[in-house]
């Protein structure tokens, strides 16, 4: 398998868990707001269960659902991978 075809298997959306209710979420879903305490800043949250900031990313290998340990370049992209998909793509 070339690296091209194993780094096609991967998906471009963002995924996360909650650590709080274990619900799992896109990027898109990610809940956002001001920060009340310093404005300039932006909060995100659980969709589910509105808890703050108390998530992790994904492995966007398929629908892997372990937590991603690094992250992984490729061309313009930058992938999360937990530790099992980022040695099968070559990745150190
Ligand atoms: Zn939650
Ligand atoms: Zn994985």
């Amino acid at each position: 398998m070339k690296r091209g075809d194993i780094m096609s298997s991967f998906i471009k959306t963002d995924r996360y868990r909650c650590n709080d209710c274990n619900h799992i979420f896109t990027g898109d879903e990610v809940l956002m707001g001001k920060n009340p305490f310093q404005e300039k800043y932006t909060v995100y949250g659980c969709p589910n269960c509105k808890e703050i900031e108390d998530f992790i990313p994904l492995c966007q290998w398929g629908y892997c659902n372990n937590p991603t340990s690094s992250g992984l370049p490729y061309g313009d992209d930058y992938y999360h991978v937990c530790g099992d998909h980022l040695r099968f793509a070559g990745g150190k």
